[in-house]
C-alpha cells in the first residue's frame, strides 16, 4: 500500500490533537509539574509499568528521594528497595548512577540540553525528548510505540515499525504535525491518545479526536496498521536455584552487575554434592522477561545443623537471612513470590 500522507494537512492535525489533549488529557499528578527531575523519574517508571500501577510507587519514590542529591547519596539497596514491585530494576540502579553523573558533571543541577540529557545513564531517545520537551520547550518528538501506531494508522502508513530505521521515519513525520509551540504537551497529547483511544487492540474510532483524518478509520484498514514484520523471538533459558535454610534462617547472596537481575538478592545456584540428601521439594516457576523466557526450577533444602547452613555461607560467601530480614531486601520476582509462599 502507498503511503497517504500526503493527503492530509500535518499541522492541522496536529492542533487537533493539541485541542483534544487540553480537555481530555490525564489529569496525572506529576502533570502539574516541569521540574525535569520528577519527570525524569515518572517516564522511567511509567516507561514499563502502568500508570495505575506505578503511581504509589512514583510517590513514595519522590517521597523518599525528592532531588537529584539526595538520590546520588543514598544507599543502592535503599534505590532497590523502594523500587521494589515495580520490576526491571536496572532502572533504579541506572537512576541513581545518573543522579550521581549529574551531581558530578552538572553540580547536580538537571542539564537542560537534549543532547546532555541523552549522556545519562539508563536515559534513551524517547525519554531524553519526553524530558527536553515537557521541561525546556524543545521541539523534540518523543516518539515510542504510540506514535508508531497513532501515525501508520491517521496516515495509513505502511511504513514496516519494526525496522531499524522506524525511529528516524516516524520522528520526522511527528515533527510534521508537532505546533511550533507547546512541544510537551504536543508529546503528551501522542501518548495519552496512544494509550486511552487509539489502543493497539479495539481503538475507541468513534470518541477518537482524530477520526474524521485518519485515512485507515475512513478506509475500513485498521487492523492493517501499524506494520510490524519481524517479530523477536525469545529465547529460552533454565535457571536453577536451592533454597537452602536451616529453622527459619536461609541463604541469599546479592548479584553482580551482569546478565539480568542485576544487584538483587538470589538463592544459591548450586550445593555440595552431600546436601543433595536434604532436599525436600521442588517447585517449577515460569517467568517471562522481555525476549526471554524462563523456566526457574527452586529446590528446597532443609538442613539438619546450624553448622551446616553457617559452614556453607561462610564458604562461598552467603548472607544468613530470615523472612523479616529478607522483606528489606530486593529480589527478582519469582523469588519474592517464593518467600511468600514459604512465609
Ligand atoms: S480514528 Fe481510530 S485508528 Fe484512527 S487514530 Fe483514532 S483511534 Fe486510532
Amino acid at each position: 500500500m502507498k503511503t497517504k500522507k500526503q493527503n492530509a494537512d500535518f499541522l492541522h492535525v496536529g492542533e487537533k490533537l493539541l485541542a483534544w489533549y487540553r480537555t481530555h488529557g490525564r489529569d496525572l499528578p506529576f502533570r502539574s509539574t516541569n521540574d525535569p527531575y520528577k519527570i525524569w523519574i515518572c517516564e522511567i517508571i511509567f516507561q514499563q509499568t502502568r500508570i495505575e500501577q506505578g503511581l504509589n510507587h512514583y510517590h513514595n519514590f519522590i517521597n523518599r528521594f525528592p532531588d537529584v542529591e539526595t538520590l546520588a547519596n543514598a544507599d543502592t539497596e535503599e534505590v532497590l528497595l523502594y523500587w521494589k514491585g515495580l520490576g526491571y530494576y536496572s532502572r533504579a540502579l541506572n537512576l541513581h548512577k545518573a543522579a550521581q553523573q549529574i551531581m558530578e558533571d552538572y553540580q547536580g543541577i538537571f542539564p537542560e540540553k537534549y543532547e546532555d540529557i541523552l549522556q545519562l545513564k539508563g536515559v534513551g531517545k524517547y525519554t531524553a525528548a519526553a524530558i527536553s520537551s515537557i521541561c525546556f520547550g524543545a521541539k523534540i518528538p518523543a516518539v515510542d510505540g504510540n506514535f508508531y501506531r497513532v501515525l501508520s494508522r491517521v496516515f495509513a502508513d505502511d511504513f514496516d515499525v519494526s525496522n531499524s530505521s522506524a525511529f528516524k521515519y516516524f520522528s520526522e513525520l511527528t515533527l510534521r504535525m508537532m505546533p511550533e509551540k507547546h512541544a510537551g504537551h504536543f508529546n503528551e497529547a501522542m501518548m495519552d491518545l496512544g494509550s486511552e483511544i487509539c489502543k493497539p487492540r479495539n481503538p475507541k474510532c468513534e470518541i477518537c479526536p482524530l477520526n474524521k483524518d485518519c485515512l485507515a478509520f475512513n478506509l475500513g484498514k485498521i487492523q492493517d496498521f501499524p506494520v510490524k514484520s519481524k517479530k523477536v523471538k525469545p529465547q529460552d533459558l533454565e535457571l536453577t536455584y536451592y533454597f537452602v535454610q536451616f529453622g527459619h534462617s536461609f541463604l541469599i547472596k546479592q548479584r553482580k552487575e551482569d546478565f539480568i537481575w542485576k544487584k538483587l538478592y538470589e538463592f544459591p545456584v548450586e550445593i555440595p554434592e552431600s546436601f543433595s540428601r536434604y532436599l525436600v521439594s521442588m517447585k517449577t516457576v515460569l517467568h517471562k522477561l522481555t525476549h526471554k523466557n524462563l523456566t526457574i526450577y527452586i529446590y528446597k533444602v532443609n538442613l539438619p545443623t546450624k553448622k551446616l547452613l553457617n559452614d556453607f555461607a561462610k564458604e562461598y560467601d552467603f548472607t544468613i537471612e530470615n523472612l523479616e530480614g529478607s522483606s528489606k531486601k530486593s529480589f527478582p520476582k519469582p523469588l519474592e513470590n517464593y518467600l511468600k509462599i514459604i512465609e
